[in-house]
């Protein structure tokens, strides 16, 4: 016996482990009450910060007074942004002009992900010297950024998009001359440079999260594991960051939801909250790494042409594209590795380990469904999207992230999910 025998590796798992990489990742400091670490984490980047929070939840919040009061005592001084809705490259180019002369050492963006976008994007051109639209994917001026970033450490008070951990700051805006009634674009900053020096993930701070928020966002954070946990991108990295994603996901997400929607006092769901805070966090790295799929194509398009919330699209949208895509692998790509990993998330939310592949797949698509009757996702026709809107649509969901689905879908079966959704 050769010492090839004694130690044989399949040719699969052989090939997985060929090719890689790993984007960079923040510090992570994970744990209820941790953000009273904020003060001694932001002095050693230096004496002034600027605190980024959406206009009313965190400064409203319980938080915010302590918070404050512990910069006071560390004798850091600081300043504050509000960010109203979704960040526009004029909020973030306003609030750089008017610290650009004296810029602060740090940026701490504490909210959902619009804050934390736009605290990322403002780190991002405190020094640049450049405007958000010199670098916004699509719609800007295609400049590359040239830094250097302000360091930026983010406090996610939500747990759906995984902005704390990654790259790109989505900013929404109108461009000079957009006819009226034209939906606002979404497009990316992006640059390596952006990712936070550290994220604090302390679930105390989700405790205030209504129900349409925990149900949204969370609905984005299982998209979002379910599809680099399949897509094209995955990798032995990305494969364990998003199963332990889905399994912190599993019980947590619809428990939060009902607990939340019945006034139950919010220590009965801190479990599930530090679980649903860990599974966004894992959704935002396995997806910086990994890449996304169908599901979010499709609300890429939804997102431009309506007023589909993101995470709401990706919750509209996730059971009947999950179907489709299963379909479509048993039909034209049987061998597909993709259908052992839909099988493998099957038996991780539907909680049974011992479920053959088959009935894994049947669990999975199951529980999706069940979800997303239970977290009250809505359907197309309510955001006024009528059939006669199904062909552009179709046409314009084939986006980066369609390109990492385990299939290549066909427009028909884009439409027929359209059709399942509306
Ligand atoms: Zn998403």
């Amino acid at each position: 016996m050769g010492a090839d025998d004694a130690f044989p590796v399949a040719a699969s798992q052989a090939a997985a482990f060929t090719s890689f990489g790993v984007a960079r990742l923040p510090r992570l400091v994970v744990g209820p009450g941790r953000i009273a670490e904020l003060p001694g984490l932001v002095a050693a980047y230096g004496q002034r910060v600027l605190l980024v929070t959406g206009a009313r939840s965190f400064r409203a919040s319980a938080a915010w007074a302590p918070l404050v009061a512990a910069l006071d005592e560390a004798g850091l001084g600081w300043d504050h942004v509000a960010v109203a809705g979704e960040p526009s490259p004029e909020l973030v180019d306003g609030a750089v002009a008017a610290r650009r002369d004296d810029p602060p050492d740090i940026v701490v963006g504490i909210g959902g992900g619009s804050a934390l976008d736009a605290a990322k994007a403002i780190a991002g051109l405190l020094r640049s010297g450049t405007v958000a639209l010199d670098h916004l994917e699509g719609v800007g001026r295609g400049l590359p950024y040239p830094g250097p970033a302000t360091p930026f450490i983010a406090v996610p008070t939500t747990a759906g998009t995984g902005s704390e951990v990654t790259k790109n700051a989505v900013l929404s805006g109108r461009l000079p001359g957009a006819t009226p009634g034209t939906p606002p674009f979404k497009k990316s900053f992006r640059d390596e440079r952006l990712v936070a020096q550290v994220v604090v993930l302390d679930a105390d701070l989700l405790a205030a999260c209504p129900p349409a928020v925990i149900a949204g966002d969370g609905m984005d954070a299982l998209t979002q594991l379910l599809e680099s946990f399949t897509s094209t991108g995955a990798s032995p990295f990305t494969d364990a960051i998003a199963r332990t994603g889905l399994e912190a996901a599993a019980g947590a997400l619809p428990a939060w939801h009902a607990a939340t929607v019945a006034g139950a006092p919010p220590e009965s769901s801190a479990a599930a909250r530090a679980a649903m805070s860990w599974a966004a966090c894992c959704s935002g790295i396995a997806l910086a790494n990994a890449g996304l799929g169908a599901v979010h194509g499709i609300v890429a398009a939804l997102g431009a042409a309506f007023p589909v919330p993101h995470g709401i699209g990706c919750g509209m949208l996730l059971a009947a594209t999950t179907r489709a895509n299963v379909a479509a692998l048993e039909s034209r790509a049987p061998g597909s590795p993709a259908l052992s990993r839909y099988a493998d998330a099957g038996r991780i939310l539907a909680g049974d380990r011992g479920l053959t592949d088959e009935h894994a797949r049947d669990a999975l698509l199951a529980t999706l469904d069940a979800w997303t009757t239970a977290l009250r996702m809505p359907r197309l026709a309510d955001f006024g999207v009528r059939p006669r809107n199904l062909p552009e649509l179709v046409a314009e969901s084939r986006g980066s992230s369609m390109r990492t689905n385990p299939i290549l879908l066909a427009d028909e079966e884009i439409a027929g999910i359209l059709a399942a959704c509306h």
